[in-house]
């Protein structure tokens, strides 16, 4: 099963995506984890990065094109993978085609995890409140989640619509709790024949 994981920041993309990864037995490929591993690790991408990480603003295509391309061609994914934060432009979506087109890949499925705005800004303001238990992230102010939904709704948002008018969005209420959500998931993937 080769699979994206759509949504807003803090539809509970990442908590969702470790349920599907560990269920499915497929590798979980969060492209916001490589490159804040990136960042902390000082490597050379870490440093072009960390400043547009820290204002929620959007890594260039090409850059993350590559982080994913090189990831693609792992052999870990020859079973399948979850795509979680990527593509998240338009112009990503084809970077994700010609990769999988070159490694003879196609996608079967993208879930987006729809969750009203009022609900999604109540969660990222108390995951950066959270701070001792180490759920709190250097973009989690106020300033900046403010920031990264003004980003999802002019960049990304479109991203789900291309998917839908090919047939392969799965639009999942991603409310109530993790179990609810990651159930509906579930009776989604099975339907689709994963
Ligand atoms: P996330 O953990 O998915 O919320 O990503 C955290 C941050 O990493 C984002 O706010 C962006 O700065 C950057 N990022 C992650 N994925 C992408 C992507 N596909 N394109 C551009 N920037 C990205």
């Amino acid at each position: 099963m080769n699979l994206v994981l759509f949504g807003p920041p803090g539809a509970g993309k990442g908590t969702q995506a470790k349920r599907i990864s560990a269920a499915w037995g497929i590798p979980h490929v969060s492209t916001g984890d490589m490159l804040r591993s990136a960042v902390q690790s000082g490597t050379e991408l870490g440093r072009q990065v960390k400043e547009i990480l820290e204002r929620g603003h959007l890594v260039s295509d090409a850059l993350v094109g590559d982080v994913v391309g090189a990831r693609l061609r792992s052999p870990d994914m020859a079973k399948g993978f979850l795509l979680d934060g990527f593509p998240r432009t338009v112009a990503q979506i084809e970077i994700l085609d010609r990769a999988l087109g070159n490694l003879g890949k196609k996608l079967d499925r993208v879930i987006s995890l729809e969750v009203p705005e009022k609900v999604t800004v109540e969660r990222l303001l108390s995951r950066a409140t959270a701070g001792d238990n180490g759920a709190a992230r250097a973009d989690d102010n106020q300033a900046v989640i403010r920031e990264r939904l003004v980003v999802y709704r002019q960049q990304t948002a479109p991203v789900a619509d291309v998917y839908r008018r090919q047939g392969i969005l799965a639009e999942i209420d991603g409310t109530g709790t993790i179990d609810d959500v990651f159930g509906r998931i579930a009776n989604a993937l099975q339907r689709a024949g994963a």
